[in-house]
């Protein structure tokens, strides 16, 4: 099966030369790697000249955010509907760096329910502050998935894609354990199940925290994931490339 790299460059590269050069070191890798399957989260200012140019199909694009309100008075937002218009399929919704601005559980319900609405895939990040050892992060996780996806009916539930980021795992010096990545996929699944039934069997789980070309296929492979959301290694073009070369 193909595995999924969500490479979320944040608020890089500084120009839109710098992007491209990114994006072409990606798009290269992406060659010859006919099993990942690439989708490139660029700043949102760079989305439309980067996806308007790209002529392949290893590659698709998403937005890092978008707002839940249709259009109007929201000053520095982009809409669900302006991204899909500049070429995006997906978006990237609750990321931990979104909700450290003050995203609630509540918006990003609303948030997914208005990138269905424009038919793109919501990427919905979830994943606990911290650890104590008595389990709690696993209600943690659970209540973020009830809350994000209550409105989601079951035959729909296919189309989102789980991202797993454990915050303290975010631009850390190391990733989680694939054994621990095991524990999650089962715990985010079963749980889904519970709520909506076995067609979440089917849901897409992505991990992300600290990955790079060193530890991607393991996690992977024992971490029983679809594929990654990978920040930092995304954004520099020797990383970039080995580590879709690492999955290939
Ligand atoms: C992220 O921000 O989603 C992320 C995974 O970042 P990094 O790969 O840099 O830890």
């Amino acid at each position: 099966m193909k595995s999924i790299l969500v490479a979320n460059w944040k608020m890089n590269p500084q120009t839109m030369r710098e992007a491209k050069g990114l994006f072409d070191a990606t798009r290269k890798a992406a060659e010859s790697a006919k099993d990942v399957s690439i989708m490139v989260a660029p700043p949102a200012i760079f989305l439309r000249e980067l996806s308007q140019a790209y002529k392949g199909k290893r590659i698709s694009f998403a937005a890092q955010n978008a707002h839940f309100q249709k259009e109007g008075a929201y000053t520095g937002e982009v809409s669900m509907s302006q991204v899909k218009d500049a070429k995006a399929a997906a978006v990237i919704i609750g990321h931990a760096e979104r909700r450290a601005m003050g995203e609630t559980n509540e918006e990003t319900r609303a948030k997914i329910n208005a990138a269905m609405a424009q038919k793109l895939q919501p990427i919905f990040c979830v994943g606990e502050h911290e650890r104590s050892g008595a389990g709690e992060h696993f209600l943690f996780v659970k209540e973020q998935l009830r809350a994000g996806l209550q409105d989601i009916v079951p035959a729909n539930l296919g189309k989102i894609v789980i991202a797993y980021e454990p915050v303290w795992a975010i631009g850390a010096t190391e990733a989680m354990t694939p054994r621990q990545m095991h524990e999650m996929t089962i715990f985010i699944r079963k749980s889904l199940v519970g709520s909506h039934g076995d067609k979440a069997m089917k849901i897409k789980i992505l991990y992300g925290g600290s990955i790079d070309e060193t530890n991607a296929r393991e996690m992977v492979l024992e971490g029983e994931v679809q594929g990654l959301l990978v920040g930092r290694a995304s954004t520099n073009p020797a990383k970039v490339s080995a580590l879709i070369k690492s999955l290939a």
